[in-house]
């Protein structure tokens, strides 16, 4: 078993004590988080990180179809692989089980190498998952969002915020000299340096991805301008400031520019908001670079 799947955490959900006690007997090389009623299996996703749930059917006050029903219409849980463990065996509850989102479905009394197998079998699909979603989100060479992750994250954050939603647009000034002068692999750690000098300035609801090259944007929401101006302005000093290793024998200071526009009210789209942004940061490549401009609200 490889250590990433190994060290899931299973919520078990069951009325009964001693059905949950031989769970936890054999899931004895997971970490397995006991509830005993579906509202405290509810209460539990929302403070825990929970990788894969075993749940009961008929528990008092809320079955297990309610229970799992709640789970998949919840953003943060509807992702978590359900396997209903139940002594149900008719026909309607399999397909109650199945209908309301469950993977799989085990009968009471089952075998312990079957309850594990199938619990193993799940958790290296979520695990598949998750690596797929990531490649498919990422950029390969930063970590970041990559440009499709990024404009539907960003469309989001359009949607629902009407104001204090702030693009910026940066750009690496002179990248093109780096590679001319030090080599494309010097480049690359370069790029790679100036996403993680961003991030760790970011707050993190921010949404950060690199739309191509060495250009790169940010959606955040802020109380004020003010606030947004601040961190530019740490973004660029910072910047200048940090020696990037190149090579064990060689560090280089670059400096970068950056374009920010407010959501205003006439701003009718996202890509309406990085177009402003963008004409920020040109304004800022022309009047000299290592700098931030912000684009005024239009009378
Ligand atoms: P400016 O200050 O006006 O932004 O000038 P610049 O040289 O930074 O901009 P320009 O757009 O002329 O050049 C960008 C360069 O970025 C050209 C391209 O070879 C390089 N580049 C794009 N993607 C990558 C990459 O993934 N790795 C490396 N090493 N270089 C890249
Ligand atoms: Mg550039
Ligand atoms: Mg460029």
């Amino acid at each position: 078993m490889s250590d990433g799947i190994q060290q899931s955490t299973i919520l078990v959900v069951d009325d009964s004590e001693s059905n949950i006690e031989m769970v936890l007997a054999i899931l004895d090389n997971y970490d397995v988080i006991p509830a005993t009623s579906g509202k405290d299996a509810l209460e539990l996703v929302e403070s825990e990180h929970i990788d894969l749930i075993l749940l009961d059917i008929l528990m008092p006050e809320m079955n297990g179809f309610e229970v799992c029903k709640k789970l998949k219409e919840t953003e943060n849980t509807k992702d978590i692989p359900v396997i209903f463990l139940t002594a149900q065996k008719d026909e309607d509850s399999i397909e109650a089980a199945y209908l309301t989102g469950g993977v799989d479905y085990v009968t009471k009394p089952f075998k312990p190498v079957e309850l594990l197998a199938r619990v193993k079998v799940h958790l290296e699909l979520q695990h598949l998952i998750h690596k797929l979603e990531y490649l498919a989100t990422r950029d390969s060479l930063t970590g970041i969002y990559n440009r499709r992750k990024f404009f539907e994250l960003a469309e989001k954050m359009f949607s629902t915020y009407d104001e204090n939603l702030y693009a910026i647009m940066l750009d690496i000034d002179f990248f093109k000299r780096v590679n001319d002068e030090h080599g494309h692999d010097a480049g690359d750690t370069v790029l790679r340096k100036t996403t993680e000098i961003i991030s760790n300035l970011l707050p993190s609801t921010s949404v950060f991805g690199r739309l191509g090259g060495e250009e790169f944007a940010v959606i955040l929401t802020a109380s004020a301008d003010e606030k947004v101006i601040h961190l530019l302005d740490k973004i660029v000093s910072t910047y200048a400031n940090t020696k990037i290793a190149i090579s064990p024998k060689q560090e280089i200071q670059c400096t970068l520019s950056c374009g920010m526009s407010p959501r205003y009210r006439y701003t009718d789209s996202i890509d309406e908001l990085l177009k402003e942004a963008d004409a920020a940061l040109y304004e800022a490549k022309q009047t000299g670079r290592n700098r931030r401009v912000i684009r005024a609200e239009r009378r």
